[in-house]
């Protein structure tokens, strides 16, 4: 994994222990020596991780972290401060001013990679987020910037797994005047039970369990499809270290060493949560953006962008196979009317009765789509001329037999146009296709409105067929 650390420190020798250490760990280093360095060396080298010294000259490391989680262009940086102090108390304002972690100096080897490690690759998930959002915004939908430090907490479900009650009632007491959920079990087997019908925002693992082994509880939850996502916290003694440091590397969010700090569990718990929330805010903001750019917002049918996607893998299919295509244009008649008579409202209603209409009598894999305005278009996968001809007369008739219920008080006689065409093996573009359905719409427009022409047939006389005959039908019926 490559990934850029800064290193803020004003002692060189300082810089230089922390720089040798991750360099031999194949990490690229930046240094700043002071807190107005680090800010500016934070806006320009976008790290993927800050270690901050808290204790500096001018402006200290407290300060310098408040800013940079003030600056939306940074906020999203992990910082974890190195300190001498082991006061909690620091570690608690530290924790308030945003950092995400803590080590003390001198730094442990093994504290250091796995702090570093753990940091890293939740950045790394933000990141990939962050790039499809920003994607999705490029296709066209506007989005607000994210940003960790405000996502709302809530109301968090929590599974402890822990079998000493001192502590657990300790922990249960703390997260309940947080207003968060708890639900405990003594076992590791309770635990995988558990996850596996109730879903949890953090869970908090004691590594001290008496008849299980705390660390592979963690690995098994991680790897458990439920539970991936899950953030993990674990609960140790200073003498479990190194199970603390293997804990990390597989892939536990964070730890608290016994005895347990009533505000480091709080800021702690809810740096977790919050973390957690964010990324899914952030998932569930790329699946809406990417439907909003691939749907029409008022008929929920797919978009033109989406419309070419799928035909040219249709087409490429298509040229493959012996089998025949079908395009449909659909554009109702005198819409202008409509909007004009009963108003823009009254339209859009119009419009989106026109779309479930459409959608009703057509396949399940045939698509539609909105190519704007009043304008569909539907395409149809193997299909022969016949059934081409059968299912837009039958499209036809299911907007004219009957009249569209809006808001307005009567109902509205409604009958649309369509041009088609189908398709057999060879090179075709998508412009040379709508372009040939559209000349079949234009002559059903001329004919007088409320037909289908189909390329080679002319108008299609819908009276030939009988839709309510087993035979006819089965074009509907995949
Ligand atoms: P024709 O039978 O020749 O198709 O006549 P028309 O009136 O349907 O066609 P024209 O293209 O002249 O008018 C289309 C109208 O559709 C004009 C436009 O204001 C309206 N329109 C386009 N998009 C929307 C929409 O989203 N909502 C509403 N209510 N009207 C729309
Ligand atoms: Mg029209
Ligand atoms: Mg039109």
């Amino acid at each position: 994994m490559t990934a850029r650390i800064l290193v803020v420190d004003d002692i060189l020798p300082n810089v230089k222990l922390l720089e040798a250490k991750l360099t031999s760990e194949y990490y690229e280093v930046v240094t700043a020596m002071s807190g107005e360095e680090a800010l500016e060396k934070a806006r320009d080298t976008n790290p993927d991780l800050i270690l901050l010294d808290i204790m500096m000259p001018g402006m200290d490391g407290f300060e310098v972290c408040t800013r940079l989680k003030a600056d939306p262009a940074v906020a999203h940086i992990p910082v974890v401060m190195v300190t001498a102090l082991t006061d909690t108390e620091d570690r608690v304002r530290g924790l308030q001013c945003g950092a995400d972690d803590f080590l003390s100096k001198p730094v442990n080897d093994t504290a250091l990679m796995a702090r570093v490690r753990s940091l890293v690759r939740l950045k790394m998930a933000i990141d990939e987020w962050r790039a499809r959002e920003t994607t999705a915004t490029q296709l066209g939908v506007i989005q607000e910037n994210a940003n960790l430090i405000n996502e709302d907490i809530g109301v968090a479900n929590v599974l402890l797994v822990e079998d000493m009650d001192f502590e657990l009632n300790k922990i249960k007491a703390t997260i309940e005047e947080q207003g968060h959920k708890i639900d405990i079990v003594p076992t590791g087997m309770d635990a995988v039970k558990k996850t596996s019908t109730d879903a949890y925002d953090l869970l908090i693992i004691s590594l001290n369990l008496e008849n299980d082994d705390g660390v592979r509880l963690c690995s098994h939850l991680r790897s458990n499809e439920k539970t991936r996502n899950t953030p993990i916290l674990m609960i140790g003694g200073e003498e479990d270290l190194p199970q603390i440091a293997r804990g990390l590397e597989i892939g536990a969010h964070d730890y608290i060493v016994r005895p347990i700090d009533r505000n480091e569990l709080i800021a702690r718990l809810n740096t977790q949560i919050r973390r957690k929330k964010f990324q899914e805010r952030l998932r569930s903001s790329y699946e809406v953006s990417l439907s909003m750019a691939l749907t029409d917002t008022l008929t929920g049918l797919y978009n033109r962008r989406y419309f070419e996607v799928h035909l040219q893998k249709l087409l490429q299919n298509n040229n493959e196979s012996e089998k025949t295509l079908g395009v449909i244009y659909t554009d109702i008649d005198h819409f202008k009317n409509v909007n004009d008579t009963y108003g823009h409202n009254v339209g859009d209603e119009v419009l989106k009765i026109f779309s479930k209409r459409i959608s009703d009598n057509i396949r399940s894999f045939d698509l539609v789509a909105r190519l704007g305005g009043e304008e569909f278009v539907v395409v149809l996968p193997d299909t022969d001329e016949k059934t081409a001809h059968v299912i837009a007369e039958r499209l036809r008739r299911s907007i004219m037999d009957e009249p569209f219920v809006t808001s307005h008080p009567e109902p509205l006689t409604i009958t649309t146009s369509i041009g088609g065409v189908v398709i057999g093996a060879g090179e075709h573009t998508i412009t040379e296709i709508l372009e040939r359905a559209d000349a079949q719409l234009y002559l059903a427009k001329n004919g007088g409105r409320n037909t289908a022409f189909f390329e080679g047939t002319g108008k299609i006389d819908g009276s030939q067929f009988d839709l309510s005959s087993s035979n006819e039908r089965l074009a509907f019926e995949e």
